[in-house]
């Protein structure tokens, strides 16, 4: 009996023992091609020969510091280069070790930020249904998934939330499409009924993830979100924990919409599924408050800026500006795009292909032309991620709870004859799972 806990508690898994590249082995010899860079991480496939010689460089001289006593060199450089690859004048920079970390610390220097300038009633955040910032009780209080927050209601902020900007969903306008940006006025909705004196900031995912599987919001909606957040002196904060570092074409996604936010959470393909590594960058304004009160940052966690970390994510944004895989996953991403959604055309199953860059959501419906999702207790979204692991393809949930979506999202530096693997054996899978169902 194993005593490690699965998501599934006792749910007997297949263990992985290899993974090289775009593909992971299993023990008993079976080969996956990971079409999803495991939880959207391995940016730069498994196993990447300099990352390891950056982790084994680095091991060999230091792997551990204390942040209060002592900086290092690999956190220092990492930090400008980050503000170097960054828009506008994010230029400040905490390390942390994982997405949710980033997410409460950005939290927490938005609450410092105001309390610091006599303004503590501001510490209410306004975020959106459908979304996960992460699991920590502070980052799921913004987390618009209800399965995962279902044991935690009790101890959970009721914070206010508008809908989704999804235009194949649209909740929060008869005018989708053409969009008329409703989802993005909802904001400011939002803002008015709390009180703008007590929000400290808005939280969003530039393009949502794993809670609605790449929804990409239309043009004009980050620069109208801005301008609302400017109107009542909120702090913008994107969670790029799972669309930043390259994933979606830019090294933000938010760029897309030429969009500088006050905070920014980064996460999985920093440290590319080497080492676990985060960060949040901070724009100017946001720490002189802190600076000029009382100049300590209150809070932190022990593998903050840990050298070993820092060392490997600087290593893979080397390799990302040497292969020009910022750049390849906006062109090779858009036509994985347009392949994706060349299987609209036979698969009855895909409601719906969006996304960016090497972010790509494929939503399954039961009846297309209604646009009507299969009934929860079917566990589509579970039983097309068995089917695609059955067959050797590997991708990642991105139900919200009320429909059925999966992520495509293969390193960036896939190859081709991967990228034509993978399109086959989504291809399969879905016949498949469509002759499952009765719906071929
Ligand atoms: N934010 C987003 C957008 C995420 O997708 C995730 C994880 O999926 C998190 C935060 C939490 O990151 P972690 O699982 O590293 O704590």
């Amino acid at each position: 009996m194993s005593h490690l806990l699965k998501p599934n508690v006792g749910a007997a898994l297949p263990t992985a023992v290899r993974a090289a590249g775009s593909f992971v082995w299993d023990s008993e010899g079976r080969r996956y091609l990971d079409g999803s860079s495991g939880a959207v991480v391995a940016s730069l496939g498994h196993g990447h020969p300099e990352l390891l010689g950056a982790l084994r460089e680095q091991a060999e001289r230091i792997t551990y510091t204390v942040r209060a006593l002592f900086t290092n060199e690999p956190a220092e450089r990492l930090a400008d280069r980050l503000v170097d690859l960054s828009p506008g004048d994010l230029d400040a920079v905490f390390l942390a070790g994982s997405g949710s970390e980033a997410v409460e610390t950005a939290l927490k220097l938005a609450l410092q930020h105001w309390s610091e300038q006599g303004r503590p009633s501001k510490r209410w955040f306004v975020s959106r249904q459908g979304s996960y910032h992460g699991t920590t009780l502070g980052a799921l209080s913004l987390s618009g998934h209800p399965v995962r927050r279902q044991h935690f209601e009790p101890l959970l902020h009721a914070f206010p939330a508008v809908p989704q900007p999804s235009p194949y969903r649209c909740g929060a306008s008869a005018g989708c499409p053409p969009c008329d940006l409703a989802c993005a006025d909802a904001f400011d909705a939002a803002i008015r009924a709390a009180g703008a004196d007590r929000v400290a900031a808005v939280v969003v995912e530039p393009v949502v993830g794993a809670t609605g599987g790449a929804v990409v919001p239309a043009a004009g909606y980050y620069q109208r979100l801005r301008e609302i957040c400017d109107h009542h002196d909120v702090l913008l904060i994107a969670d790029e924990v799972l669309s930043g570092a390259g994933r979606c074409g830019r090294f933000l996604a938010i760029e897309h919409w030429d969009t500088v936010p006050d905070l920014v959470a980064m996460g999985k393909g920093l440290g590319a599924g080497h080492v676990a590594l985060a960060a949040v960058l901070a724009r100017r304004p946001v720490v002189e408050a802190i600076a000029a009160g009382s100049g300590t940052l209150t809070t932190g966690h022990t593998y903050s800026a840990n050298p070993l970390a820092a060392a490997v994510g600087l290593a893979a944004l080397d390799v990302m500006a040497r292969e020009g895989l910022v750049e390849r996953a906006a062109g090779r991403g858009s036509a994985l795009g347009a392949e994706l959604r060349d299987l609209l055309e036979t698969h009855p199953i895909l409601g719906d292909v969006r996304g960016l860059g090497m972010l790509w959501g494929l939503e399954l419906v039961g009846d297309r032309a209604a646009r009507r999702p299969f009934a929860r207790d079917q566990a589509v979204t579970e039983r097309f991620l068995a089917v695609c692991q059955a067959s050797g393809l590997l991708l990642y949930p991105a139900s919200d709870g009320f429909n059925d979506a999966v992520l495509v999202a293969p390193p960036l530096n896939a190859a081709e004859e991967e990228l034509s693997l993978l399109l086959a054996l989504v291809d399969r899978s879905l016949t498949t799972l469509e002759n499952e169902l009765g719906l071929a």
